[in-house]
């Protein structure tokens, strides 16, 4: 049998990433046919958008999706693509382990966490209002006639909703998870002391599932800034974190440099109706094309696939034959030698061939 899997190599260091994950998977001997869809820049400059409605089709219809980093500009022209996937395949839980990897350069060893963040809303919704905007003075005006507080007049606007269904379903699955896979503790992370209504709710929303979880699994609720202090001294004490979008994002890149970095860091976009998998770093412009970055984060996310799929053993496999190489420390790219002008370093695709060579061994 074969999986049909929509791949959607993204921009930037996105299609050299995406290549040396393809040809791990298929090392592995799991039959993946895979669909390949054109977001990002290639489609801007194909169709004049960087989320073709055919890419979100695909993803309908498959319900597997991998893909590469899209780029997204600052401050201007497109709203990213990856919010814009998410939302519309409302995929609300993004999750990313954070493991330490033998033969990585890290500050701690300690650490195997993973993270739970909310997807669909918080600060990252989109509900924007520029400055000088109609929409910004109407909304300033109103709040100012609402609170007591009052806004400036040359304000931008951000809205941070936080809903009940929205928390409850990402601490449920945070949970849930926890069971399944054998974890001990949920961390709740929020700023409920200063924001006591939006991190306030999803605080009570955690505190109540938590309690039909009791005796099972333990819970706990950490202050996002201390949190940060917390997972930098002490991570060992961590196990599974759940976040609201805003802090999800933050947190888990400081996880990922806690791991090693961004070049080995995976991911995954859950909804009921798809999962997308993805590495957690950016579409790195300045590296594209010259076959130098590291593609393990997209091969663990090829991993989390795998095990989605419930190909157990190739997602072992895979995984094993990733850490070898690593350990090794050979056939790596600049990122993982002590020295990151060490000229022994590899490429992107040597890398992966490395891996596949380990698969068949
Ligand atoms: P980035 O992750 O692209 O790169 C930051 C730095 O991290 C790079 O300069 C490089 O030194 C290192 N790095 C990243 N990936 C690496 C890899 N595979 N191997 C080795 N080193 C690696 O972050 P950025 O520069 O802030 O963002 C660039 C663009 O990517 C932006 O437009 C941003 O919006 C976008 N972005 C996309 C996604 C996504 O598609 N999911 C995620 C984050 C950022």
């Amino acid at each position: 049998m074969s999986y049909r899997v929509t791949l959607l190599p993204g921009d930037g260091i996105g299609p050299e990433v995406a290549l040396a994950m393809t040809k791990c998977v298929d090392a592995t001997g799991v039959a993946v046919d895979w669909e390949e869809v054109i977001v990002g820049a290639p489609a801007i400059a194909k169709f004049g958008t960087p989320l073709p409605q055919a890419a979100i089709d695909s993803i309908k219809k498959n319900k597997v999706a991998i893909k590469g980093p899209i780029e997204t500009p600052i401050g201007k022209g497109f709203r990213s693509v990856n919010v814009q996937l998410r939302q519309e395949l409302d995929l609300y839980a993004c999750v990313r382990p954070s493991k330490y990897i033998p033969g990585t350069k890290t500050v701690n060893q300690n650490v195997d966490l993973i993270i739970f963040r909310e997807n669909t809303e918080d600060l990252y919704a989109g509900i924007e209002f520029d400055l000088g905007s109609d929409s910004a003075k109407h909304l300033i005006k109103e709040i100012n006639n609402l609170s007591p507080k009052k806004i400036r007049e040359d304000s931008a606007i951000s809205i941070k909703p936080i809903s009940v269904f929205g928390s409850e379903r990402i601490i449920r699955y945070a949970f849930e998870y926890a069971v399944k896979n054998g974890h001990k503790k949920v961390s709740l992370v929020h700023k409920a002391n200063i924001m006591k209504y939006t991190d306030g709710l999803f605080l009570h929303v955690g505190q109540k599932i938590a309690a039909e979880f009791a005796g099972k699994i333990a819970f706990e609720d950490v202050i996002v800034d201390n949190m940060c202090m917390q997972l930098v001294q002490k991570p060992e004490l961590y196990d599974v974190l759940v976040l609201p979008n805003l802090y999800g994002d933050i947190v888990s890149d400081l996880c990922a440099g806690l791991v090693g970095g961004l070049g080995i860091a995976p991911g995954a976009n859950i909804g009921s109706a798809a999962a997308l998998f993805e590495p957690v770093h950016g579409s790195a412009p300045k590296y594209a094309g010259k076959n130098k970055v590291n593609p393990t984060a997209t091969i663990l996310s090829a991993v989390m696939m795998l095990r989605h799929l419930g190909e157990l053993k190739a997602a072992a496999a895979l995984e094993k034959a990733v850490y070898d190489v690593i350990k090794e420390g050979k056939d790596v790219t600049y990122d993982l030698k002590a020295d990151r002008n060490d000229p022994s370093a590899v490429g992107t695709q040597e890398m992966a061939a490395a891996i596949c060579r380990k698969l068949k061994a």
